[in-house]
């Protein structure tokens, strides 16, 4: 089953669209936060999910 893409709601206000079965870390563009880290293979959300992308 293919992953889709979230919009995702850093701690610094940023919101980003990072694909949900990310594969590497996905840092904030803004503040280098983690949003996504990788764990045993699987994503790991790390911030408030603010809802699907289209
Ligand atoms: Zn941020």
């Amino acid at each position: 089953m293919p992953g889709k893409f979230i919009r995702v709601k850093c701690k610094c206000k940023n919101e980003q669209v990072i694909f949900e079965k990310a594969t590497t870390t996905v840092r904030c563009l803004v503040c280098q936060e983690p949003l996504v880290k990788v764990t045993g293979g699987k994503a790991d959300i790390l911030v408030a999910v603010a809802g699907t992308a289209k």
